[in-house]
C-alpha cells in the first residue's frame, strides 16, 4: 500500500504520463494536450490541488485555463481512473497506482498536516457491492473517506 508520492521527479513523471497516455489509447481515448497539462498539475502538486489552484497553475504554465476546459479535462482524468477527488477536501490527487482503470477509492485524510493516502481493499469494495445489492442498489461511485491523525503527526504530538 504506497503512499501517494510527493514530488516525482521529472524522468519519472514524464514516465507516468506516457503510461497513462498508453492506458487511454488502450480504452480508445485520447490523452488530450490540456488533459495531459492538467495531469501533470496534479502530480507535480504533489498533495491533493483544488480546481481554482489547477486553473492558477494552467494560466501560468500554457496562458490556456478557462473553467469549462479544466472542469472537461478533470471529468476525463477522473472518468479514466488517473485522479481521484478527495471529497472532503474538493480537491484532486493522482491515483497511487501507475494511471489506469477506475476503481472503489478509499483515503485516510490527516487533519493535522494534510495528508491524504489512498488504498484499494478489495474487502471495502465487496462489502460494499454487497450491502448494495441487497435493495437492488446500483453503484456507480465509491468513495471511503476516514479522517483522523497519520503516524507522523501522531508521533509529533506525542513528543
Ligand atoms: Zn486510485
Ligand atoms: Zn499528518
Amino acid at each position: 500500500m504506497p503512499a501517494l508520492a510527493h514530488h516525482a521527479p521529472a524522468a519519472e513523471l514524464a514516465d507516468r504520463l506516457t503510461r497513462a497516455e498508453a492506458a487511454c489509447a488502450q480504452r480508445g481515448a485520447r490523452l488530450t494536450d490540456i488533459r495531459r497539462t492538467v495531469l501533470e498539475l496534479i502530480l507535480q502538486a504533489g498533495e491533493p490541488i483544488g480546481a481554482y489552484a489547477l486553473l492558477d497553475r494552467l494560466k501560468d504554465k500554457s496562458g490556456q485555463g478557462k473553467p469549462p476546459t479544466v472542469y472537461r479535462a478533470l471529468d476525463f482524468l477522473l472518468a479514466q481512473g488517473l485522479i481521484h477527488r478527495v471529497e472532503r477536501l474538493n480537491a484532486f490527487v493522482g491515483c497511487h497506482e501507475e494511471a489506469d482503470h477506475p476503481h472503489p477509492v478509499q483515503f485516510l485524510i490527516c487533519g493535522e498536516c494534510g495528508n491524504v493516502a489512498e488504498f484499494e481493499d478489495q474487502a471495502i469494495g465487496t462489502a460494499v457491492a454487497t450491502i448494495a445489492s441487497r435493495s437492488g442498489f446500483v453503484v456507480k461511485r465509491s468513495i471511503v473517506e476516514v479522517e483522523g491523525v497519520c503516524a507522523e503527526c501522531a508521533t509529533l504530538a506525542a513528543g
